[in-house]
């Protein structure tokens, strides 16, 4: 058993095939995991206790001859903004370094039911914020292709976990790019599904009309599956969607011949030479396999980033208001009168990123400034959206850079907040929309860096998201 390389195809065979046990599974699994990640600080913790719990009623179920779920055994990571009941979850802050949550999230049930064995919980910038992994109070994740490097962010101990392969498959949260750019970065493959498609219900809020649940994994196929098992209606989160949830593998048929995609214009501007003659070649690969490939222009992509940054940060400053020291936050030592208590404990627990947005979006959504920021940011938000409907009347997909760029040397941006924010250029547009998108590996620089392609389709079209990037998956392959 290739402990790094596992594939859900393989755990299900070799369970059928009674080569090991699930039990036998999540012990190496854990094992391997615990000692890899010293190298890159990807898990925060483990959950040792509830891994083998779950993976003990997967053998009793195989053992009464039942189906254990298209999870079965499969070794995964839970990204720490993601609330696991009796699991500690920090969301990579001071403020929640010993919260133990009394509940599950919705996706963390459907893993389990379907079968999945949670390792531990996943390394990520503090409440999701940041592009880099370098926000989490517990120390950057280093990228396990380039040490010296990030890993991207802010889902980087996810990303980190699976191209490591110290888990199989891994859950993320993206709010401006955060499943996407880490799996561009690591070189697997992350997927923001339709706004909606997973329930939030357990996910911490950053910034709620944004936030999405979303699969990272080594292959397209494992991506589809964990999909289909943590999509769906969930009356705990009324925004989740009633749309049926289809078996997204069966889109994996490789019949992308005669499909139109739209090359963005506004996505080639800003690119490194290397990240463009990646794209480029991948470009090149969807024509070979039969994809007519249009250059389209989606022109409010440039008022993105400001767009973005206002929303975001808005919802943000609210969410983060109940972080106050009086519920199950850590509570300041110096504290007197109650505002005091609150004015240290929110000082001392947030980090910079943090405030520096709590700021901002209290700034923005302030009663004179309501109008002239947060109100035009959503006009600005549904010229986005139109953008893109309108070019799906043209073609059946967009494909994109994820990134400008490869990913950066640890501390390069860390000190420029700008500089991070447009880290996000090509991915923040597809979260606005609230279409699914996703980052399939496209390729390495010289330098073993990896550059992922990003594939957007119109709502609710994941089967043909999955479709092109499967084929394109194994058109590199070959
Ligand atoms: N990098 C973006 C930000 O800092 C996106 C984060 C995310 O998707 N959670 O807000």
């Amino acid at each position: 058993m290739q402990i790094a390389s596992l594939t859900v195809d393989q755990v299900r065979d070799g369970l059928r095939a009674r080569r090991f046990s699930a039990v036998e599974l999540a012990r190496e699994a854990l094992r391997f995991a615990e000692e890899q990640n010293p190298a890159t600080n990807a898990y925060l913790h483990f959950s040792p206790e509830r891994a083998l719990s779950a993976a003990a009623r997967v053998d009793e179920k195989i053992a009464r001859g039942e189906d254990a779920g298209p999870l079965a055994g499969v070794p995964v990571a839970v990204k720490d903004v993601i609330v696991t009941k009796g699991v500690r979850t920090t969301c990579g802050s001071k403020l929640l370094a010993e919260y133990v949550p009394p509940y599950d999230a919705t996706a963390v049930i459907r893993l389990e039911e379907a079968g999945g064995v949670i390792l531990g919980k996943t390394n990520c910038d503090e409440f999701a914020m940041g592009s880099s992994n370098e926000n989490s109070a517990f120390g950057p994740v280093r990228n396990p292709l380039a040490p010296d490097r990030v890993p991207g962010g802010s889902s980087g101990g996810s990303a980190a976990a699976v191209a490591q392969g110290t888990a199989v498959l891994a859950l993320g949260s993206d709010t401006g790019g955060s499943i996407r750019q880490p799996a561009s970065f690591c070189g697997v493959v992350g997927v923001t599904p339709t706004y909606g498609r997973v329930s939030r219900y357990g996910l911490t809020a950053f910034a709620s009309s944004l936030d999405h649940i979303g699969p990272l994994a080594r292959s397209v196929r494992d991506a589809a599956v964990l999909l289909g098992v943590i999509a769906g209606r969930d009356p705990a989160d009324a925004t989740s969607s009633g749309a049926p949830v289809p078996d997204y593998t069966d889109s994996l048929d490789g019949s992308v011949k005669g499909l139109k995609l739209g090359l963005p214009r506004e996505y080639l501007r800003d690119l490194t030479s290397e990240t463009g003659d990646l794209i480029a070649a991948g470009v090149a690969t969807l024509r070979k396999l039969g994809c007519e490939v249009r250059d389209i222009s989606l022109p409010a992509t440039d008022y993105a980033v400001a767009c973005y940054y206002i929303i975001a940060t808005a919802e943000a400053s609210s969410n983060m208001a109940r972080y106050d020291g009086v519920r199950y936050t850590f509570r300041s030592a110096s504290s007197g009168t109650l505002s005091e208590m609150y004015r240290n404990t929110r000082g001392e627990g947030f980090g910079a990123e943090c405030k520096r947005r709590i700021m901002l979006g209290t700034y923005v959504l302030s009663a004179g400034y309501y109008d002239a920021y947060y109100l035009k940011a959503q006009k600005v938000r549904a010229l986005i959206a139109r953008d893109f409907a309108r070019a799906f009347e043209e073609v059946d997909a967009i494909v994109a850079p994820v990134s400008p760029f490869p990913a950066f040397k640890l501390g390069e941006k860390i000190d420029d907040p700008l500089a991070m924010y447009l880290s996000d250029i090509y991915t923040i547009t597809g979260d606005l929309a609230g279409i699914p998108c996703m980052s399939v590996p496209c390729g390495k620089t010289a330098a073993g860096l990896p550059v992922g392609l990003q594939i957007l389709t119109r709502h609710f079209d994941e089967p043909n998201m999955f479709r092109l990037a499967d084929a394109f998956e194994r058109a590199r392959a070959n």
